[in-house]
């Protein structure tokens, strides 16, 4: 059991595949208490078995709705008394030249990957300021920091998630909530399965040929989470060796 981990209750949303279950594995092995939500509830139940959980830790979410999130955090807390971490995790890439004007699409991205992390920080804020601890995670991306080609608006959701999380650090310093920002590379989920345009998923399968496991995100998360509670780590950004 890693320390500072163990019995800590973690709420996970997009926890029905890719990074989001691999990061519920990984922290449940080392004792958290972990709490999770996505829409498929199904995935969600196999995980559940798999990980020997009670079912009432599992809620389908759907994280542009605000009251599903309450919901989510609301369920951790009946369950728990108390949230430690919650990892705003849940995000889609239909990444597309602009002039296809996929407009459909950018609204899902603007309103998952950044209105979905919006709304779990608000789910946990008050029950936090409450407790004076928590850590809020938020999953931004190396497109958080640079534009790849067909990547105006999921490059611009995940620019929004650091500056949200960086306005989130400098608020919650007088109720000693850490936050984190963790920016993945190339890692093999279903993650590019939600791209549209033909050229741009032609492009991003060279890029996700070197993708790297799930595990290592979680191993990021992991790290984040376990260090002392006066060492808050602010920001991990990660990718495959070979990824430019
Ligand atoms: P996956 O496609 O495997 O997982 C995405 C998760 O998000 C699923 O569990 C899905 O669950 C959930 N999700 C999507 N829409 C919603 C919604 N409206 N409400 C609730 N949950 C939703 O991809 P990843 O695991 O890779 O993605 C996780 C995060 O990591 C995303 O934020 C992504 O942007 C980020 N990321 C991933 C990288 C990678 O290379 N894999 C690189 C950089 C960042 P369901 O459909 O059941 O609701």
């Amino acid at each position: 059991m890693s320390q500072n981990i163990e019995n800590k209750v973690v709420v996970i949303t997009g926890a029905s595949s890719g990074l989001g279950a691999e990061t519920a594995r990984h922290l449940a092995a080392q004792g958290a208490k972990v709490v999770l939500g996505a829409r498929r509830l199904d995935r969600l139940e196999s995980l559940a078995a798999e990980l020997g959980l009670d079912a009432r830790a599992i809620l389908s979410t759907d994280v542009t709705d605000y009251l599903q999130v309450q919901a989510l955090v609301d369920r951790a807390l009946e369950l728990h008394g108390r949230i430690d971490v919650l990892i705003n995790n849940a995000g889609l890439m239909p990444s597309s030249m602009l002039d296809k004007l996929k407009i459909e699409e950018w609204n899902r991205m603007i309103d998952v990957n950044i209105k979905g992390v919006l709304y779990g920080i608000a789910a946990v804020l008050p029950k936090m300021k409450e407790q004076k601890s928590g850590q809020i995670i938020n999953v931004s991306s190396v497109a958080g920091h640079k534009v790849g080609p067909g990547g105006a608006v999921y490059a611009g959701t995940k620019w929004a998630v650091r500056a949200i999380s960086e306005g989130l650090r400098q608020e919650v310093k007088p109720w000693n909530i850490r936050t984190t920002i963790v920016s993945p590379g190339a890692v093999d989920t279903e993650l590019t399965g939600t791209i549209t345009d033909e050229d741009i998923a032609k492009g991003m399968a060279k890029t996700y040929e070197n993708a790297i496991p799930a595990s290592s995100f979680a191993r990021v998360v992991a790290f984040a989470i376990s260090q002392p509670d006066e060492v808050d780590v602010n920001e991990i950004l990660f990718r495959p060796t070979v990824q430019v």
